[in-house]
């Protein structure tokens, strides 16, 4: 006797859709689409999903559906979309990025690509809170700002000079990359879960995050709320 086993999302197609944040260098690239619910919205794909049990499978109303399943932590129905931003940043944090460990990841190769020094990333100088480790105040006086300013410039201006001299006399990209700072661009895909994107957007855009990431959680809640707009609701997200 065959399995009786139903394909139920036949082709879960991407669809592209180009977003222009320059500003924050988070890009939506892709969501799931849905082939088979006449719905045709990734969120109507989730509750079609979660409602695997019901004999009304295909009901139109899903609010209060996804909303009970973000306050009984019922997180397997948000599971079952993904969405991929690219998103461009530091290799400072990148780093912490790519902790993210449900997520999958492609980041620009330095042992493949020679690094464009022209767009290292920078920041202001902020001062160390003394009383939590996790977080920096941005009142420090101008001549420091001035002088953090400065030394960020002088570094790369010598990271690239070194760097260059090193591809030019031909040591290999593997190597040469070790004259570069945590400043450096770079460039990767990430992509997880709507299930994931909630519980990072959370974490990432809560004060005990460095703001530069913060920056980033944030650009990726406003393209999260563009597109789920019904679970963006449910979660309070709609007003910042
Ligand atoms: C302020 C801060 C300081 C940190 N300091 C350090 C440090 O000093 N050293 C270090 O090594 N690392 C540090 N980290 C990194 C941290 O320990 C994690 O590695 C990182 O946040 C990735 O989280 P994750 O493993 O939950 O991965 P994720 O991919 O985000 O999550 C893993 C899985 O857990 C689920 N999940 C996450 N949260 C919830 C939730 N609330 N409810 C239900 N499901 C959930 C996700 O959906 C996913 O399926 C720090 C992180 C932060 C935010």
């Amino acid at each position: 006797m065959k399995p009786n086993v139903e394909l139920v999302v036949l082709e879960a197609q991407e669809f592209n859709v180009i977003m222009n944040s320059d500003t924050s260098n988070v890009t939506l690239v892709s969501v799931t689409h849905p082939t088979i619910n006449e719905h045709n919205s990734p969120e109507s794909l989730m509750a079609y999903c979660a409602r695997v049990s019901s004999p009304n499978q295909n009901n139109p109303e899903y609010a209060g559906l996804l909303s009970y399943c973000i306050k009984n932590g019922h997180w397997s129905v948000f599971e079952m979309v993904d969405m991929t931003l690219e998103i461009k940043t530091s290799r400072a944090i990148a780093a912490q990025i790519l902790r993210h460990r449900s997520f999958s990841f492609q980041e620009f190769s330095q042992r493949y690509a020679s690094v464009n020094t022209s767009d290292f990333v920078k920041t202001e100088a902020r001062r160390q809170d003394k009383q939590n480790r996790q977080n920096s105040i941005n009142d420090m006086p101008d001549d420091t700002r001035d002088w953090f300013n400065k030394a960020q410039d002088d570094i790369n201006q010598l990271s690239t000079q070194l760097y260059q001299e090193a591809l030019d006399r031909g040591v290999a990209k593997e190597c040469a990359r070790f004259l570069l700072p945590l400043s450096t661009p770079t460039r990767l895909y990430m992509k997880g879960s709507i299930r994931s994107w909630i519980h990072y957007i959370e974490l990432r855009t809560d004060a005990s995050t460095q703001k530069e990431h913060r920056d980033i959680a944030f650009a990726a809640k406003q393209i999260f709320c563009s597109q789920f707009p019904v679970a963006a609701q449910a979660l309070a997200w709609n007003n910042g």
